[in-house]
């Protein structure tokens, strides 16, 4: 929960099924908020990878509507655990969660939290939950050297695009 906006409340905003006055809020939120701003346009652009990524990629898996709003729900679930239980700093807790939405339909959620946490053992984080903004750009070229591994440079690319941390830019 962010500026009074839950991640249920954001996914339904972000699948057009958000009750008025929820939508209203964030509606209303949105433009003075650079934070919020930054993150919804975020995940706007991963959904929009996604479906391009998916096309070109990985011919095997055709995504519908209904399973890639599946997939990025079980996404938030599991992030809601695991925000509570880490504390992560805001920002790389976003960017985890923007990678682990990219992610997920190419290998499931579980293996795509895998596939992190093993990118972080091999970086100076040693451990996701200790993954911070200073050791952030080491754990991302592990993290995209085992996406190119496993799902080729294309995939990898995204990867790599997807996690540049806003304050980097
Ligand atoms: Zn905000």
């Amino acid at each position: 929960m962010k500026h009074g906006i839950s991640e249920e409340d954001w996914q339904d905003y972000l699948d057009g099924v958000a009750r008025p006055e929820v939508r209203e809020r964030i509606d209303a939120h949105l433009p003075g908020c650079l934070s919020c701003w930054e993150f919804y346009e975020q995940m706007t652009a991963s959904v929009a990878d996604l479906r391009r990524a998916g096309e070109e990629a990985l011919r095997v898996v055709t995504l519908s509507d209904p399973q890639l709003h599946r997939m990025l729900r079980n996404v938030f679930q599991e992030l809601r655990q695991e925000t509570s239980a880490e504390e992560l700093q805001t920002e790389v807790q976003e960017r985890l969660d923007v990678l682990q939405t990219v992610m997920a339909p190419y290998c499931g959620p579980q293996a795509a939290v895998r596939v992190m946490e093993r990118a972080a053992q091999h970086s100076p984080a040693l451990s996701l939950a200790d993954v911070t903004t200073e050791n952030w750009e080491p754990f991302l070229e592990r993290l995209t050297k085992l996406a190119a591994a496993l799902c080729g440079d294309t995939f990898a690319r995204l990867i790599w695009e997807r996690g540049q941390l806003a304050s980097a830019r």
